[in-house]
């Protein structure tokens, strides 16, 4: 399949280069980028070597003391014009988007509008940073605390959502004045690179935002993560790499903040309004196609209403337009990769093996691309590996319960613990899970928690460090008090 000259056009329109110190700078060696709906190369971009990404961090780390300077208003300005240069370009943003990660173009557009929103809330919270003045309970000194950017920042990003999970991160680093080197995933780097241009575009002062793109992370990222002058990781991605991550960090150690898988449970109670929880189900599955940390990944219903959640959720996942995400109505793009819906298929055959059955789906199809059916899963046995495992694909299974305890075993019943989602009319019970649900986030009667007000974060194995939210800045502040006698 060839591009239209539009997306042509728009492609040729990104910046090429590790843009480090404000300069795009060009490679020998380049990665291509391949779009997910035809498995053809889209682009190439920069192929960074160790050195290269140390040159990244000489420059955050040189442009820190005076970044830290700044005005806050001034770091809050500047984020709030990127804000308006990302709406104001939405469009061409979202093909882009979808070109290199396949999402449908509304869904595109709908990430884009949540991640310009970081920009604008911490637009806000970079002239909100205070501390304070008190008294020593024995009245002998003044204490004065006083909070200071945590310095230069290492900030790694996925494939998924690939603007958002950086403006998550840049935005307040920049409000609280660090100075930053940001790797994005090698999948979707156009993204990222777009958004650097957006920020240049903004007055962001050469050296506070540094960006590589690369085919090796652990090459270019090792050395920065063991260099002293690096003070934060900041990760988004996987629980095994944030692993690494995390021990590779010891060394140096550094401030960090983990942002890592989950394994949802989707709790449909009896006094649930079960055409509002097919709804929210639908969301919570089918958003980014089943690739999100928070994709409801397994679903537990209670044994009175099931045949009827059943039922009607097969009905909307069965009438989903799967396609190419440029295409008009398409609601389901590819997978990212092959090996990925390779991976998806593997759960599938597995339940079906230990005796569920696909009310509708249940295989990849045919033709260019990594598309695949969106699938539910009934009877799934609780040993199926599709209940343990991150699906990060169209795929609903569901299994019974019979009782609000046998519910809340099965949803703590993980390492991980993201988010959950509960459909439930009952309040007292809704404040109960509200206790007993070990996870970061929970979704009452609502099948998204997303929202750049909130604080955004895992319990468990699903990491730690807050995204968002009043929480957010204060990832990249360190806290400084003050003795003084009068
Ligand atoms: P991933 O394989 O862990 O990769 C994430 C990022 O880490 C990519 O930029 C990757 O670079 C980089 N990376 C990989 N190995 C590295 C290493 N040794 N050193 C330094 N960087 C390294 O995850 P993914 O497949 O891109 O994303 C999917 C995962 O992200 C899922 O588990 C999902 O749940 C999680 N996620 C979590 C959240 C959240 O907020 N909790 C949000 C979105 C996604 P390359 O691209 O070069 O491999």
């Amino acid at each position: 399949m060839t591009l239209m000259n539009t997306e042509e056009e728009l492609l040729s329109r990104v910046p090429r280069g590790l843009y480090i110190d404000g300069e795009w700078i060009q490679t020998s060696s380049t990665l291509a980028v391949e779009d997910p709906s035809t498995g053809e190369q889209l682009a190439e971009v920069a192929d960074a070597t160790a050195d290269d990404a140390r040159a990244a961090l000489d420059a955050a780390a040189n442009a820190q003391e005076r970044w830290a300077a700044t005005a806050p208003r001034e770091r809050g300005t500047i984020l709030q014009r990127a804000y308006e240069e990302i709406t104001a370009r939405t469009d061409e943003l979202a093909v882009l988007m979808t070109l290199e990660m396949g999402k449908p173009v509304a869904e595109s557009r709908a990430e884009i509008a949540y991640a310009a929103d970081f920009f604008r809330w911490f637009a806000g919270e970079a002239v909100r940073i205070d501390g304070r003045y008190g008294l020593a309970p024995n009245g002998s000194s003044r204490l004065l605390v006083t909070k200071h950017p945590v310095g230069p920042c290492l900030l790694i990003t996925p494939w998924n959502f690939p603007m958002a999970m950086g403006t998550r991160k840049i935005g307040p680093a920049i409000a609280a004045g660090c100075t930053m080197v940001v790797k994005p995933a090698q999948q979707t780097p156009l993204s990222m690179l777009a958004l650097t241009d957006v920020l240049e575009r903004a007055g962001l002062p050469a050296g506070v935002l540094n960006v590589i793109t690369s085919s090796s992370a652990s090459r270019v990222m090792g050395p920065l993560i063991a260099d002293p002058r690096a003070r934060k990781l900041s990760f988004t991605g996987s629980t095994e790499v944030g692993r690494k991550l995390v021990e590779q960090s010891a060394q140096n150690l550094l401030r960090l903040s983990m942002e890592l898988g989950g394994n949802a449970p989707f709790l449909v109670f009896e006094d649930a309004d079960i055409d509002q929880a097919v709804e929210g189900a639908m969301l919570a599955k089918m958003r980014n196609g089943g690739e999100a940390c928070t994709a409801a990944n397994r679903f537990y219903v209670h044994e009175r209403v099931i045949a009827e959640f059943a039922a009607k959720l097969s009905v909307r996942m069965a009438g989903l337009k799967v396609g190419r995400g440029t295409e008009p109505g398409v609601e389901v793009g590819p997978l990212i990769a092959e090996v990925e819906r390779g991976k998806v298929h593997e759960l599938v055959s597995d339940a079906i093996s230990a005796g569920a059955t696909a009310t509708t789906g249940g295989r990849p199809i045919d033709g260019p691309g990594w598309f695949y059916e969106p699938t539910v899963l009934t009877d799934v046995a609780d040993n199926a590996r599709v209940l343990h495992a991150e699906i990060f694909g169209p795929v609903a299974p569901l299994r019974s319960f019979s009782s609000e305890d046998e519910a809340v075993a099965h949803a703590n019943a993980t390492e991980y613990g993201l988010v959950a989602y509960v459909y439930t009319n009952d309040v007292r019970r809704a404040l109960r899970l509200g206790d007993r649900l070990e996870v970061g986030m929970l979704g009452l009667n609502q099948g998204i928690v997303s929202n750049a007000a909130a604080p955004f974060g895992g319990a468990k194995h699903s990491g730690f460090g807050r995204e968002g939210g009043r929480e957010g800045i204060e990832e990249y502040l360190t806290t400084r008090y003050m003795a003084i006698a009068l």
